[in-house]
C-alpha cells in the first residue's frame, strides 16, 4: 500500500461526491450569523457554543474555527471523550467544559487535555478539588446545581453540605455557577420561573461566581435568563428556538440524496418492503441512494423535493434507500444521478422532524457518516 499513488481517492478519509449516496452541505457562515444574532439577542452577557455530539451532528470541529472567528472561546462538550477529540482539534486556546461531568479515575486525562469539568456532585467536587491540590494556581472548573430539571448536578442538600465545608473549593477555581432550563422552548411553562428562582437560591450558597442558566430558548425568555453566559446549541444549527413562532435564525444545513434508479410501474404493483403501498395507478418512482442507515427515521412520513415538487415517500424506508413518487414532474425530467432535496429551503430541519414525529434536535444528531461533506461560507 506505501506505493500507492498519492492521489488514490481512498487516500482522503473524505467521501467524494461520485462515491456517497447523499451530499451534506453545511453553511459555516449561517452559524456565525446565527452565533451574531444570538449576541445581539444577550446584549452583554457572553455566548459559549454547544459542541456535543459532534456539534449536532454537523461537525465539532468546523463549528468551533467556524465560531472562534466570531470571537467565540468557550466551548461545551457532552462527554470527556469528545472534550480530548476537541482540544485535539482546535488547539490550545478555548475553553471547554464536560457538561456531564468527569467519570471518577479520569481526572488526569482532562487536565491533559486542559478541559474544565461541569462538577456535578459533591464526589466530582472531590476528586477535583483533590486533582488541584498539585497545582499552583488549582484548576477550573463549572459546578451545576440542579434548579429542577432533575437531570445533572448537585442537589440542593448536596449544594447545602458543601457550602457549610470551608475547604471543599479549595483549589478549584469556580469559572461557572450554572444550571440548565426543562422547559425554555415554552416561554408560558411556571418551571421556567421556579427554576430561575432555586438558580438565585443555590448559587447564593456557592463560591461569588459568574453565573450560566440558559440555553437557545432560555436566550429568548428575556434578559432575567441571561446572566453572565448563555449556551446555546440548536438554535447555532438553524433549529427554531421560538417554537410556535417564525424562526429567527438562518437555515444551516442543506440534505441531498442522489437518484440510483428510475422505473415507471403499472397499477398494482407493490411498492418496498412488506408491500406496505400498492400503486393506485401507473406510477413514476426514483430510488434514492439514502435510508434510515443515513439518520432518516423509518416512521417517518415524510417527501424530498425537486424543483419545488414534492416527491412523496411510497412504502417503507430501507436502510440504504427509499423510493419517491415522481409522477408529478414531466418524464425524464429526474434522472440517475441527480440530486433531490431532504433539507435544505422547501424542508426545514424543524419540517422534518414534525413529519418524523420528532424535535430538530434528534434530526441533526441521527444525521449519517457516509454523506459527502461540504462546508461552505467557513
Ligand atoms: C444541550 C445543552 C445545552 C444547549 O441546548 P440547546 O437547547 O441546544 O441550545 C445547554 N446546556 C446544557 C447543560 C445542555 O445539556
Amino acid at each position: 500500500m506505501n506505493d500507492a499513488p498519492a492521489r488514490f481517492p481512498s487516500d482522503d478519509a473524505a467521501i467524494s461526491e461520485a462515491a456517497a449516496g447523499a451530499v451534506l452541505t453545511i453553511d459555516l457562515g449561517a452559524i456565525r450569523e446565527n452565533y451574531r444574532r444570538l449576541r445581539k439577542q444577550l446584549g452583554g452577557a457572553r455566548c459559549a457554543g454547544v459542541l456535543k455530539a459532534d456539534g449536532y451532528g454537523l461537525g465539532a470541529a468546523q463549528v468551533a474555527s467556524a465560531l472562534m472567528k466570531e470571537g467565540c472561546d468557550i466551548f461545551f462538550v457532552a462527554l470527556l471523550g469528545e472534550g480530548i477529540a476537541l482540544r485535539k482539534a482546535i488547539g490550545a486556546g478555548p475553553d471547554i467544559y464536560v457538561l456531564n461531568g468527569l467519570p471518577p479515575g479520569s481526572e488526569l486525562e482532562a487536565v491533559a487535555a486542559r478541559l474544565c469539568p461541569v462538577v456535578n456532585s459533591g464526589a466530582q467536587l472531590k476528586a477535583w478539588r483533590a486533582m488541584a491540590q498539585g497545582f499552583a494556581h488549582g484548576l477550573p472548573a463549572a459546578i451545576q446545581v440542579d434548579s429542577g430539571m432533575s437531570r445533572l448536578g448537585m442537589a440542593p442538600m448536596e449544594v447545602e453540605a458543601v457550602a457549610g465545608d470551608a475547604s471543599a473549593f479549595d483549589g478549584v477555581d469556580v469559572r461557572y455557577v450554572m444550571s440548565h432550563l426543562a422547559c425554555a422552548d415554552e416561554p408560558r411553562h411556571p418551571a421556567n420561573g421556579q427554576q430561575r428562582l432555586a438558580f438565585e437560591r443555590l448559587r447564593a450558597m456557592l463560591p461569588e461566581a459568574p453565573a450560566s442558566l440558559a440555553n437557545s430558548s432560555g436566550i429568548f425568555l428575556g434578559s432575567p435568563y441571561h446572566y453572565d453566559l448563555a449556551r446555546p446549541g440548536a438554535a447555532l444549527y438553524g433549529i427554531n428556538p421560538t417554537p410556535g413562532e417564525p424562526n429567527p435564525m438562518l437555515p444551516v444545513v442543506h440534505l441531498q440524496a442522489k437518484v440510483a434508479q428510475t422505473r415507471k410501474v403499472e397499477k398494482g404493483a407493490g411498492i418496498g418492503y412488506g408491500h406496505s403501498y400498492h400503486a393506485q395507478g401507473p406510477l413514476s418512482l426514483a430510488t434514492i441512494s439514502f435510508g434510515y442507515a443515513d439518520g432518516w427515521l423509518r416512521r417517518s412520513v415524510s417527501a424530498a423535493w425537486f424543483a419545488d415538487v414534492r416527491l412523496p415517500f411510497l412504502g417503507r424506508v430501507s436502510m440504504d434507500s427509499i423510493i419517491l413518487d415522481i409522477s408529478a414532474l414531466p418524464a425524464g425530467r429526474l434522472a440517475e444521478g441527480d440530486l433531490v432535496e431532504l433539507l435544505g429551503p422547501s424542508q426545514s430541519v424543524d419540517d422534518a422532524a414534525g413529519h418524523a414525529g420528532t424535535i430538530g434536535y434528534e434530526v441533526l444528531a441521527s444525521l449519517g457518516s457516509r454523506f459527502h461533506r461540504r462546508y461552505v461560507g467557513g
